[in-house]
């Protein structure tokens, strides 16, 4: 049985907090404002597995009102949601990604990223896609002041 998921994320972006992508650490002036480390595209890959299983959202299973996720590290909540799709006997086949930030340019980081992802969800690094890009200067993206990420995947039961 296969079944697709969507997820989607967004966080401003200030002065004062780290930007983390992809379990990975970018140089810049600006990071995530959030309850955890605020990481948009792993956060949108925990949705779309979610929504994928028909397990509810990040939300319901790492609520932003318990301390135990603050500034929590989202590799560890994209781990437990895997673990979630495990029990049911899901696998991952593949997840495909797009996070929008006006700056810095995610190109030296992508293949980082794909692989950190992957080790934390014991795939291969062919198994995830991550891809970039601007939002043309337009809107609070564009502004540099937020950053967003869609993921799509599909999982199987056997
Ligand atoms: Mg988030």
């Amino acid at each position: 049985m296969l079944r697709t998921g969507f997820g989607y994320d967004l966080h401003r972006l200030e002065s004062g907090y780290d930007l983390w992508l992809g379990g990975i650490r970018i140089e810049h002036e600006k990071g995530a404002v959030a309850h955890s480390d605020g990481d948009t595209l792993i956060h949108a890959i925990c949705d779309a597995l979610l929504g994928a299983a028909c397990l509810g959202d990040i939300g319901k299973h790492f609520p932003d009102t318990s301390s135990d996720y603050k500034n929590v590290d989202s590799k560890e909540l994209l781990k437990e949601v895997m673990l979630l799709l495990q029990k049911e006997r899901y696998s991952i086949q593949n997840i495909d990604t797009t996070v929008i930030l006006e700056k810095p340019k995610l190109a030296p980081h992508i293949e980082s990223m794909r692989k950190q992802l992957a080790a934390v969800l014991q795939l291969e690094t062919s198994q995830i896609s991550v891809k970039a890009k601007t939002n043309e200067k337009t809107g609070l993206i564009g502004e540099g002041d937020a950053v967003a990420a869609f993921a799509v995947c599909l999982i199987n039961r056997k």
